[in-house]
């Protein structure tokens, strides 16, 4: 369910709600209690190697456990895209970034603990200095640096990332 459909009742007054509502908007209908419902923020990368295979993790969790997914994670309140890319990169493969760069945004949705969150994936390339330091860390199964040129974007867990490969694809020219 989205997150609207879980409140029955104002989290301010406790009220319960004669429905639940649609649209981005909750309205308690005894205190007038406003919220708004908007999508969480969400950032990968795409990172290449001077060869130019990406680098990819195997998912160890559900949605889209052993699915492929470029790494990344949520942006933290009051952080910027950019450092989140470097943090969550750093968290979850150990790598340092260089020339990183906007690609594009795709919208997604997350199922976690029966909430399905709205997502906002913004994508970013980048450069690994020393891609040899790449591991698996957390969350991650295994990583696999791949052609991202002759990538099946069927591989991808979620439709953004899909989107995103064929996005990305439609730029890319083979390494000299
Ligand atoms: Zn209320």
């Amino acid at each position: 369910m989205q997150p609207r459909a879980h409140f029955r009742h104002c989290p301010r007054c406790g009220h319960a709600q004669s429905a639940t509502g649609t649209g981005p908007l909750f309205t308690c209908e005894s205190c007038g209690f406003r919220y708004y419902f908007n999508p969480t923020v969400a950032v990968v990368v795409f990172i290449r190697r001077p060869d130019g295979h990406a680098l990819f993790v195997r998912r160890a969790k559900d949605p889209g456990k052993g699915l492929l997914a470029p790494p990344g994670g949520f942006i933290d309140i009051g952080e910027t895209a950019e450092i989140a890319a470097v943090r969550e990169i750093r968290e979850e493969v150990g790598l340092s970034l260089v020339d990183l760069q906007f690609l594009c945004s795709e919208p997604n949705q997350y199922l976690y603990a029966e909430v399905t969150y709205p997502v906002l994936d913004l994508v970013f390339t980048a450069r690994a200095p020393n891609p040899e330091e790449a591991q698996a860390l957390d969350d991650v199964d295994g990583i696999e640096w791949l052609d991202p040129i002759t990538l099946a974007p069927e591989t991808m867990a979620f439709p953004s990332m899909q989107a995103a490969l064929r996005f990305w694809q439609g730029k890319l020219s083979p390494p000299r």
